[in-house]
């Protein structure tokens, strides 16, 4: 089996609240996502996604995937699309760094060897744990009442865990913290999520004015350095998530007990094989984690189901259910919340048959 054609359409992914908001300022209204197809010689196709959140929050962009695949896809032309670790090697070998670049290509991978030995990806990649797959919400960042209110919107859709966006002033911040823990019950979880949005004093001053109540941080500076600071000075739960992009981060934050829980984002890491590295490393050495993707519609939905699912429970903190964010449905079969949880499909591969007709023309072919 060889790849024949690699290809993508863009897509625009509207968001339904109107925009976006976090950290520094920055926000989103239309996501510019990427829809990977791999196609081998027998006309076999899987399909992959990569949504960047903007090009200020991980050193990618959306036109860069697109770049990116023109530069790398005719070093793959040939290759048998099964073989993962081969296919990944010759990626890096070819092009330096991008992961973002590489993800689409090896979902689709992972797809083509669904559909080929018949089997649904979560089950390729070790087995399903449990019945579905927990969801959080993020609550955009806004006035504190404001995000109250939301949270509590979302939390009557079923959700029971909230990742609140704050990383902007800091006494604003706190406020947003307490408004919103105070709409939750003790079984539901909280996260402030500063996406590196915080000096290192504010950073401190947030957290020791919060320090009664049930919160996590996640990501409050911008270095890991800065970072682990306050981690060493709190004892809330601590994520981390921009700092950890790679294997050799993971194990420093775990020499250095940086973390609870560490965020991994399948393009941040390069892929549905390096994300199941990173993955299978944390279940060995006990760390929990958030299992999702920068941003994405129906195919991304989908292979973070796929991901989450392969998860023992005990680990698995939180997924995201990007596609309910978005106005546009780009393929059928994609995981569908429910009641705060979604679902992988049986379906062999990632389960999804993208809407062609949404889709509209090829942006990048290379044979
Ligand atoms: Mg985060």
């Amino acid at each position: 089996m060889k790849i024949a054609r690699i290809f993508a359409y863009r897509v625009e992914l509207p968001l339904k609240e109107g925009s976006y908001h976090w950290s520094g300022g920055k926000s989103v209204s239309v996501f510019d996502s990427t829809v990977v197809g791999v196609e081998t010689e027998c006309g076999l196709i899987g399909y992959g996604e990569v949504c960047p959140l903007g090009p200020f929050y991980l050193p990618a962009y959306a036109e860069g995937v697109r770049a990116g695949m023109r530069e790398l896809a005719p070093h793959l032309i040939g290759m048998d699309p099964r073989q993962l670790s081969v296919l990944n090697l010759r990626m890096d070998a070819a092009l330096k760094g991008h992961p973002y670049v590489k993800s689409g290509i090896d979902i689709a991978c992972w797809d083509i060897l669904g559909k080929v030995s018949g089997l649904p990806v979560c089950v390729l990649m070790g087995g399903r744990f449990g019945e579905s797959v927990r969801l959080y919400r993020a609550i955009s960042q806004a006035a504190p009442d404001e995000m109250a209110s939301n949270l509590a919107g979302y939390r009557d859709e079923g959700y029971t865990r909230f990742q609140l966006k704050v990383g902007g002033d800091p006494d604003t911040d706190i406020q947003r913290i307490r408004a919103t823990r105070a709409v939750l019950s003790d079984k539901e979880r909280l996260v402030a999520d500063a996406n590196t949005g915080w000096t290192q004093h504010e950073a401190q001053r947030v957290v020791r004015a919060v320090a009664d109540l049930d919160v996590y941080i996640e990501q409050p500076c911008l270095s890991y350095e800065e970072c682990l600071a306050i981690r060493r000075n709190t004892n809330h739960p601590f994520v981390l998530d921009e700092n950890i992009d790679c294997l050799d981060m993971l194990l420093r934050a775990k020499g250095d007990l940086a973390m609870d829980v560490v965020n991994l984002k399948i393009s941040k890491l390069g892929g549905l094989t390096k994300a199941a590295q990173a993955r299978d490393l944390c279940v060995s050495m006990g760390i929990a984690m958030t299992l999702e993707d920068s941003w994405g519609g129906d195919v991304t939905t989908a292979a973070i189901a796929h991901l989450a699912h392969s998860t023992p429970e005990p680990l698995r903190f939180t997924s995201t259910d990007f596609n309910s964010y978005v106005t546009v449905s780009t393929a059928d079969g994609a995981p569908q919340r429910e009641n705060g949880f979604m679902k992988t499909s049986d379906a062999p591969g990632l389960g999804v048959v993208p809407k062609l007709d949404v889709l509209g023309d090829r942006v990048v072919e290379v044979s």
